[in-house]
Order: structure tokens, then sequence, then C-alpha cells
């Protein structure tokens, strides 16, 4: 049993079952025994691997498309590259060695990310010592100030309610005791007006889930795009409209059952990207597209192909994965979803339709 577990045991038998977003909160971040605040979770040896660390290209491209829709505005400066959730830095480090050659980027930007793992946090200044960075608590604590910005697998960590229609009304999933073990169960079918929208588009016993934090992180972004300029790049799995339990825990690249070992795997549940889209306002969101079109549309097969002259042997075989992981439909290429917000007054970022 982990020590976080004891505890969550605990506060369930004094005060009652828990939602979903506390136990994810606490599983996640609990400033001890949190998933993200007690290790580097990333790559083979961790418990999964991102876009970022599946190839250098990943960040590239992104550095790339936020570059191209700077200089699409005029090069504002100074402004705010910023990146919430940036793991190991990686992504911001490709990106950046990636943007040199475009005059005036690096000097105009001030890097900020947006993280809230201490452990992470030294990771990220390890990668990125030769660039000034500063850090932030949150999308809210971001400068007024025109906002160049990246999201890759952030929301998917977002706490998430989970709930079940029954009749109109509907029962919440909750973690609470069966025995000495932590167990699903739920609550008495409720009325719930955040879910009113649903009743239309689901039938008795369909489940569907809320991020709470995500319209409001969104919004803190979309309203200092639409006020100084910039963008949003949001990638992540799910889909346009939250059906389905999509809540999971991944441990050693495999997954588990997210009440065996809190504090020890990852909880993730699919990104609602019409909530993400529909909180952008007053800024514009783009249409929701595959990563994997994303990706080709901004020019991943002629930067693999250019890659690949330089290996041979199991680095080019190594490489020639990685392109067919990030951009497949069978691998991640469908699954995982890019979303940009931008202000009214421009065009949104290149590979993306308005
Ligand atoms: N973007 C990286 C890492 C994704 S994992 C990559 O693609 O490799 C999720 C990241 O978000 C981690 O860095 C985690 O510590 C951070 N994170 C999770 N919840 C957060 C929160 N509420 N506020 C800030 N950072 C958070």
């Amino acid at each position: 049993m982990t020590a976080l577990a004891a505890l969550l045991k605990a506060r369930i038998a004094a005060s009652g079952p828990m939602t979903l977003a506390e136990y994810m909160a606490d599983c996640l971040l609990h400033p001890r025994h949190g998933y993200y605040a007690t290790r580097d979770p990333f790559g083979q040896a961790g418990d999964f691997t991102t876009a970022p660390e599946i190839s250098q290209m990943f960040g590239e491209l992104v550095g790339l498309c936020l570059a191209q829709a700077w200089l699409d505005q005029g090069a504002p400066a100074p402004f705010t590259l910023a990146e919430l959730g940036p793991g190991r830095g990686t992504l911001m480090a490709d990106a950046l060695r990636a943007t040199r050659a475009v005059p005036g980027f690096h000097a105009a930007a001030r890097v900020v990310l947006v993280e809230a793992s201490a452990t992470l946090r030294q990771v990220q200044r390890a990668t990125l010592k030769d660039h000034p960075v500063t850090w932030a608590d949150s999308a809210e604590a971001l400068p007024d100030a025109p906002l160049f910005l990246i999201a890759n697998e952030f929301f998917d960590a977002l706490p998430i309610r989970q709930f079940t229609r029954a009749g109109e009304g509907w029962a919440e999933t909750v973690v609470g005791l069966a025995g000495d073990r932590l167990a699903f169960g739920k609550t008495a079918p409720a009325p719930l007006a955040a879910l009113s929208h649903r009743l239309a588009d689901t039938a008795e016993g369909d489940v569907v889930e809320l991020c709470p934090a995500a319209p409001p992180t969104a919004q803190q972004i979309g309203a200092r795009i639409a006020a100084h300029g910039g963008a949003a790049l949001l990638i992540d799995y799910g889909d346009w409209r939250s059906r389905g339990d999509t809540f999971q825990a991944l441990k050693d690249h495999r997954f588990t059952d997210p009440l065996a070992a809190p504090g020890a795997a990852d909880l993730t549940a699919h990104v609602d990207f019409e909530a993400l889209a529909q909180a952008a306002a007053p800024a514009r969101a783009s249409r929701m597209i595959e990563q994997g079109l994303w990706l080709r549309r901004l020019g991943i097969d002629a930067r693999a192909e250019r890659l690949a002259r330089g290996l041979s042997g199991a680095a080019l075989q190594s490489h020639l994965a990685a392109h067919r992981r990030l951009t497949e439909a069978t691998e991640m290429g469908s699954l995982f979803k890019a979303l940009a917000f931008y202000p009214s007054a421009f065009p949104p970022p290149p590979g993306f339709d308005a």
C-alpha cells in the first residue's frame, strides 16, 4: 500500500467518499506523495512516453508553427513564449533550437513555464540551461503581453468529474471504501445544471466527464490572445465532446487499475476539445484537427526524410518508427488532436483551418 493510499483511506473513513477530481488532484499533485511531485515519469524507464520524447521533430514543428504565427502578426516584441506542463522541457528545447534562425524571435521571447511539480521544474531548468526561463503556477499568472503558447498532454492531467446518466439526472462516480480497499461508488442521481445540454445527446447509463479546471484555463489564455495578440496550440488525446469512461491509469507503459496504487501511477482522462474551444472567446478557436494530419501539413514528412539521410542501422529504424508513431492513424495520429486559439484579426496558425 502506498503512503498516499493510507492517507486517502483515513480521510474517506472520516469524511466520506471523494469525487474523482479530488482523488486525481491528490494522486497527481499531493506535495509529498503525488505522482508528478515525486518523480520524472517520462520515457522508456518511466511510465509513459509523450510526442516530444518520441522525436525532436515534434518540438521543432511546434516551435516553427508558433514562430510563423508570430511573424504573421507583425513580430510583436516583447512577447511571452509559454508552455503549460512542460514535463522534461524537451519540447521547449527543440522549439527554441528550431527557431534560432527566425530573426528577432529569441530576442523578443520571454520564456515562461507553467509547472506545478518542483521536481519537474528542476529537470526543466537543466534541460533549458542555455535559456533564461521563469516559472508560473497557473495560466492566470502569465504576463499581460502577446502570448504564444503550447500545451501538449497538459489538459489530460487536469482532474475530472465523471457522471452516469440516470433518468433526467446524473449519478457521480466517487472513490469510497469497500472494507479496507479503495472502491468506486456512485452518488444518488441528481439534476446537474452543468450537464443540462447533454440530456439531448445521451441515453440512460451513458457516461460523460467534466474537467472543471479546463475552461477557466482556456479562458485565461484566450483573453490574453484577444487583448494582446498571440496563438495557443493545444494538443492532447481526446475528441470534440466527452463521451464514455476515459479515466485511466498508466504504470510501466501499461494500463492499470486507477485505484491500485494512488500516487504511483499516472492518471488521465480524454480531453473535451469542445469545452476548450467554447472557452476561447473573445479569441477565436480553430477547427480541431488530427495530430497526424496537422504534422503532415507542417512538413513532418520532409523533415523526417532530411533527418533520415544522416542515419543508418538501428538509429534509422528508430527514427522511422518515431515518424510513424507520431503520424499514423493506428498510432498517435488520430487519437491525438490539435486545436489553436488566435486573434480574430489574423488567420489561424499554420496547419489549422478557421
Ligand atoms: N508536455 C510534456 C509533459 C506532459 S505530462 C510532454 O509532452 O512531455 C503533464 C505535465 O503537466 C507535467 O509536467 C506535470 O507536472 C504538469 N502538470 C500537471 N498538472 C498541472 C497543473 N495543475 N498545473 C501545472 N502543471 C501541471
